[in-house]
């Protein structure tokens, strides 16, 4: 997934460290065979790698169920986003090329406003179509999971740790499960990434229980051209990294998927219309606008502590 993940279990319900430790094993496991299963690019396993080379074939392939639910999510928040989430944006995800420009592997350059163009031609909902567990995909169309992999692999984890007894905290880069309760009693302690000094923290989440929280922001990947940063978090209506006015958004949700897609949709979205969808889906919220200030739901005001 191209990023750190890092796992933390407490034993429970009578479970030795040694049996704890095996659980630990087998959903590191779980990250990996969905990875080579379905989110891979580049291994021939992976069922967005197959669904790649099928683009423009008439006939449709099958699919699992697992990935077909997760496309039926995807779609609903596409609908609710009013399409600022939309894994359809594949074709100019590619074209940014942001993973090798903002790791300094490509040069930093912009794509033109014509190639910007064609590749918005090639996305949008209408380019995927999903019926009697087939896929069809229109020629030159993609499919991104980018968004929501961790969260997926988060809702994995949770199925896997469902009637264990164990507690934990799971954090696949900025995605975030808490687990059960921590055998102290004492509160999880999730951290808030200032998005202008990602190695501090804007303060901290104390969660208690089942909990993912999904950060995306603008400092994540980027780079910058004449002062100009172009981040990895595109607005499929213009085609280019979306100018919100946020520089960051944290969405906490008991649903893994839920957290990280709508962590990008609602950055997309900007503080109004974010706040509204995060509300729409019982999600809490908590945004970081361009200026710095920090606006929090309700349902945050018990739990986030800033640090100033
Ligand atoms: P990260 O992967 O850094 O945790 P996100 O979860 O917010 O960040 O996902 C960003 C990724 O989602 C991008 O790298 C890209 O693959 C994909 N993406 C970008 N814009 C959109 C969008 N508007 N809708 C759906 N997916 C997007
Ligand atoms: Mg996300």
């Amino acid at each position: 997934m191209g990023t750190i993940i890092s796992m933390t279990v407490y034993p429970g319900g009578g479970m030795t460290g040694e049996e704890a430790r095996e659980l630990l094993a087998e959903t590191k496991g779980l990250v990996r065979s969905l990875e080579e299963t379905l989110l891979s690019r580049k291994l021939e396993t992976a069922e967005l790698w197959k669904i790649d080379q099928k683009a423009g074939d008439k006939e449709g392939m099958p699919i699992s169920e697992l990935l077909s639910g997760i496309l039926e999510e995807c779609f609903q928040v596409s609908e609710d986003s009013g399409g600022a989430f939309d894994v359809s944006v594949g074709p100019l995800v590619r074209l940014w090329r942001m993973d090798e420009r903002a790791a300094g592997e490509e040069e930093a350059t912009l794509p033109t406003a014509e190639e910007i163009e064609r590749a918005a031609a090639l996305c949008g909902w209408d380019k995927i179509r999903l019926a009697d567990g087939k896929i069809t995909l229109a020629e030159g169309a993609c499919i991104d999971l980018g968004a929501v992999g961790k969260g997926i692999a988060l809702d994995e984890i949770v199925r896997a740790l469902e009637g264990t007894g164990v507690s934990g905290v799971f954090s696949l880069g900025g995605s975030i499960l808490t687990y059960g309760e921590k055998p102290d009693g004492s509160p999880w302690r999730v951290g808030v990434v200032d998005p202008r000094d990602p190695a501090k923290t804007l303060g901290n989440l104390e969660l208690r229980g089942q909990w993912c929280v999904s950060t995306s922001g603008d400092y994540e990947r980027f780079f910058e051209v004449d002062g100009v940063r172009y981040h990895h978090l595109l607005d499929p209506a213009t085609g280019y990294p979306a100018r919100s006015g946020l520089r960051s958004v944290t969405i906490l949700s008991k649903s893994g998927f839920l957290s990280d897609a709508l962590s990008t949709a609602c950055f997309v979205l900007g503080r109004e219309k974010g706040m509204e969808l995060a509300e729409k889906y019982q999600a809490e919220i908590l945004l970081v606008e361009e200026d710095g200030t920090i606006y929090i739901s309700e349902g945050l005001k018990s739990i986030f502590s800033a640090i100033n």
